[in-house]
């Protein structure tokens, strides 16, 4: 089969190699299309992503539509033919963490597309690819491939709204405008929030929330802007989403959430610590709250989106050929002009 391997930092080279088996319990996957993530990117640029450094050259992607292609032994569902979207995340579905309900905490989770492990896993920026039979979510037809495809990152924004609790009637605000950022905000708008603030230091991704999901946009970097929030909200929002990753970012949310106000952190941070003014937290009883991944939002999220509340369509702003993967990586980098950037595996 033709993937598109990773052999170290801008380094992407669309070649053959073996097309993978599904073991027992497992699908083969014949990828129709799949988006590029911040990670992803992120893998791109350096060649590794934090702590995590490949041992040897593998195929990113873990945001994808496909087709069932074949089943491993014991596989009775998703039938040969079935259009699927993935949950990336395989958490091993045994431990205290995925019997309670929380598999995105699983220790033992083997991501798709990703060098946590050793040796790395490979992702769908490929023609083929396996995952474990449960890790399939089915596609409705309402949904193409396009949609499809970011019912990955919405389950990301899906579990940073409910992991703040219910926002219905709330002053939120959504800090970073990548995709993330955007599909928090919409979501938190689909769940009722009023207004949906969305911060963002490039003008260009301000003028882009208010276009589709923000209600307002500003500027974290002005002088003023605690004056701003004030006049808008009185105390403080009531939820910051922190998905920017920037480390300013996070402590200005400090100073723009009101007493009792929870604080949701979606966004990577890096391995360094981040400083905290944690009196603050104390003395107004701030709720510093964690989102990883995605939990078992999957089914909802695709019902969301196939309900047609969320205006997910324009967030494509990239679709090139497995061929050019590496064209499409290096769009993906302008973090200026760029919010998803796909890459047709197969044509419809
Ligand atoms: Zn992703
Ligand atoms: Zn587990």
């Amino acid at each position: 089969m033709l993937a598109a391997m990773l052999h170290g930092a801008r380094d992407i080279r669309v070649e053959s190699c073996a097309q993978p088996k599904p073991g027992p319990g497992m699908v083969l996957l014949r990828v129709r299309r799949a988006g590029i993530c911040g990670s992803d990117s992120h893998y791109f640029a350096r060649g590794d992503c934090g702590p995590f450094v490949p041992t040897r050259p593998f195929i990113l992607g873990h945001e994808f539509t496909a087709n069932v292609a074949a089943l491993g032994e014991g596989v009775t569902a998703p039938v040969v033919g079935t259009r699927v979207t993935v949950n990336p995340a395989r958490a091993c579905g045994f431990c205290s963490y995925c019997s309670s309900g929380r598999r995105n905490l699983c220790r033992k989770t083997i991501m798709l597309g990703s060098a946590s492990t050793k040796p790395p896993t490979d992702g769908a920026f490929a023609e083929y690819v396996t995952v474990r039979a449960d890790q399939c979510h089915v596609l409705p037809a309402e949904l193409d491939d396009t949609i499809g495809a970011m019912m990955e990152p919405l389950a990301v924004a899906l579990h940073a709204v409910k992991r703040a609790g219910a926002v219905s009637g709330k002053h939120v605000l959504v800090m970073g405008g990548g995709p993330i950022g955007l599909l928090t905000a919409m979501t938190a708008r689909a769940f009722g929030a009023v207004p949906v603030v969305l911060s963002d230091i490039v003008p260009a991704r301000r003028k882009l929330a208010l276009d589709f999901s923000a209600d307002l946009a500003l500027d974290p970097a002005v002088k003023h802007l605690s004056e701003q929030v004030s006049s808008l909200t009185g105390d403080g929002f009531d939820v910051i989403l922190e998905a920017s990753g920037a480390r300013p970012a996070l402590r200005q949310a400090f100073d723009l959430i009101r007493p009792g106000g929870t604080i949701v952190q979606i966004g990577t941070l890096g391995v360094e610590d981040v400083p905290l003014p944690a009196n603050h937290l104390m003395l107004r009883e701030i709720q510093l709250v964690g989102s990883f991944r995605y939990g078992n939002v999957f089914d909802e999220a695709i019902r969301l989106a196939a309900s047609g509340r969320l205006n997910l369509r324009p967030l494509l702003t990239g679709l090139f050929p497995l061929a050019q993967t590496l064209d499409a990586m290096k769009q993906a980098d302008d973090k200026t002009n760029a919010l998803k950037v796909q890459i047709e595996v197969t044509a419809p």
